[in-house]
């Protein structure tokens, strides 16, 4: 971590110090990985919902690609699955919750950090 991010953490801009906790929280998701690979524990990572990583190499929001194909059943019933594109290890993701929308652009301004109409 540098310093100029370090001295970030400690500024009262809330968008620099949620920027400081990802970056935190990136480098313990890491911190986790390793210390489950050392253990030799499978890759299995059970924390709480947040930000997605990759639960064998760490890295925060990864490149995915996606297997997850066309199908039909209960929405509730769906997971992720895909491969992370930085270490070709295949993860999944559960849906812990949903914002629901009517709208694709409620989606788009999601993915841009606002708020939808459903929020
Ligand atoms: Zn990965």
């Amino acid at each position: 971590m540098s310093l100029g991010r370090e001295a970030q953490s400690h500024s009262s801009d809330p968008v620099g110090r949620i920027a400081s906790a990802l970056e935190r929280l990136a480098v313990a998701n890491e911190d986790i990985v390793k210390l489950a690979k050392a253990d030799g524990d499978p890759p299995v990572i059970e924390v709480e919902p947040g930000p997605p990583f990759c639960p064998h190499c760490g890295r925060q929001d990864p490149t995915i690609v996606i297997h997850s194909g066309e199908g039909r059943g209960p929405m509730s019933e769906w997971f992720l699955d895909a491969t992370c594109a930085h270490c070709e290890m295949r993860l999944f993701g559960i849906p812990q919750g949903w914002t629901m929308t009517a709208k694709f652009e409620d989606v788009q301004a999601h993915m841009k950090g606002g708020k939808t109409n459903a929020s």
